[in-house]
């Protein structure tokens, strides 16, 4: 049987100039290959109507099914519904049931509702509307030249959810369906080469399951993707996957899917009972951010501070003046004082943690001995008796200033990981006891 398959449409002219990147393509691509449906292409289009009327009708006669996001708007720049109605070769009318909705939504904000926005209730003659839950815009369901359509609006969190409550349900109606799983491990401290070399075995072209790897600011992931004929066929082919990659890889993979390297380290101080600082000069509080966005990251998470000038290492964390003028901010005496002063800070109570980033994030600053690029990690623990084992790494990387301070924050996620699991790291450690007076 054949596997039904759609095409993607983006619709907004900050998509075509690239003021605003297409998440909204990539989010439902991966939901449609979950639902078994093959994606047919993916194409963005500006706010140029006849421009939106050719894109509905290449794609219809090209896929089973169109779903388009974007132009759904109340402003002049939104065209899509007058597009479809013009492929449709339909009149807009407005629907008194769509209408009701947004005078409701707007109650809802507690905010008049503009003249503008009794467009967002028109829709073509023959089409349905699709309820929006979290937002004022309607979607569109209408079927053209065969193909079922499906618009909805831009912002990401409506398309979403209208997507879960109205779009995947009719997708997954369909015959001819693939079962398949996707399936994401994570890792850091490692190289995607290093990795891709473990598992070379596995990633065959066009085998089942398929095997890639990606990498983003440090984290390597490792993606595989099964088939079968059966939904549980196709969890046992990813299932025998996952645990081949996992006897290569051990504890080197630290998470599947959505979950995080600070989701991580936060479950594994909960589990000792310990808790976390952090003292941040380049990452900038990039770190602490990380740990806060895990959901009940304070049962762990103390304080993070940010000491940038120097004058603020000295203040905060007490970095002896002599380790900076000697050994300068970025360098291994100043990464382990910052660490230690800032579990100095903390009220003895149980085991604690703190981690320490500083190094030089460019584009300037730069020296023949310390390029732009250099970070220095600490990573110290105190007992409860008040004894410190400090561990440093330096790290060099080639990248930009934002991708240098992202992959600084991971990589203090990483020695902290690999320091609670007492797993090796791969780049040499140089650590250091000291005591709590
Ligand atoms: P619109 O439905 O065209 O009014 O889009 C509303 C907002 O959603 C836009 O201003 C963008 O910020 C965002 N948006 C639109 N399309 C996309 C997309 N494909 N990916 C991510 N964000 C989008
Ligand atoms: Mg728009």
């Amino acid at each position: 049987m054949r596997q039904p398959t759609v095409y993607l449409l983006s619709c907004g002219d900050e998509l075509l100039f690239g003021h605003t990147v297409d998440t909204n393509s990539a989010w439902l691509a991966e939901q449609c290959t979950l639902l078994g449906w093959r994606i047919a292409g993916h194409r963005t289009v500006g706010d140029v109507t006849p421009d939106i009327i050719m894109a509905f009708l290449d794609a219809t006669a090209r896929a089973d099914a169109v779903i388009l996001t974007g132009g759904l708007g109340p402003t002049m720049d939104d065209r899509t519904r007058q597009a479809l109605a013009h492929a449709l070769g339909a009149e807009l009318r407005e629907d008194r049931e769509a209408l009701t909705e947004i005078q409701a939504m707007f109650r809802r904000f507690n905010r008049p509702m503009g003249e503008n926005n009794r467009v967002q209730a028109l829709i073509p003659d023959g089409a349905e509307r699709i309820v929006n839950p979290n937002g004022t815009a309607p979607g569109i369901k209408a079927t053209l030249q065969g193909a079922k359509v499906f618009c909805m609006p831009g912002v990401p969190r409506e398309m979403r959810e209208m997507f879960r409550l109205s779009v995947a349900p009719v997708l997954r109606e369909a015959e001819g369906r693939a079962h398949e799983v996707m399936r994401r491990l994570h890792l850091c401290g490692r190289g995607e080469a290093d990795i891709g070399a473990a598992i070379r075995h596995l990633m065959r072209e066009r085998s089942n399951p398929e095997v890639g790897t990606a990498v983003a600011e440090s984290i390597v992931t490792v993606r595989l993707y099964a088939k079968g004929e059966t939904p549980a066929e196709a969890e046992k082919t990813a299932a025998e996957a996952e645990a081949g990659i996992r006897a290569v890889l051990e504890d080197d993979v630290f998470g599947t899917d959505g979950e995080t390297l600070a989701a991580c380290v936060i479950g594994l101080l909960k589990e000792r009972g310990a808790r976390l600082v952090t003292a941040e000069s380049c990452t900038g509080g990039m770190l602490s951010s990380l740990l806060v966005d895990v959901p009940g990251a304070s049962a762990v998470f103390v304080e993070g501070t940010v000491a940038y000038a120097n004058e603020a290492k000295i203040g905060l964390l007490g970095v002896p003046r002599e380790t900076l003028e000697k050994h300068g901010a970025v360098s291994r005496g100043t990464a382990a004082a910052m660490a230690e002063g800032a579990l100095r800070r903390l009220r003895a109570n149980g085991p604690a943690y703190s981690l320490a980033t500083t190094g030089i994030a460019g584009p300037d600053g730069g020296t023949p001995e310390k390029p732009v690029g250099t970070v220095w990690i600490a990573c110290s623990v105190l007992d409860a008796e008040g004894k410190g084992m400090t561990r440093s790494v330096r790290h060099n990387w080639a990248a930009d200033r934002q991708g240098i301070r992202m992959r600084g924050a991971n990589a203090a996620l990483d020695l902290l990981r690999r320091t609670l699991l007492g797993r090796p790291s791969n780049y040499p450690v140089e650590g250091s006891a000291w005591e709590r007076p």
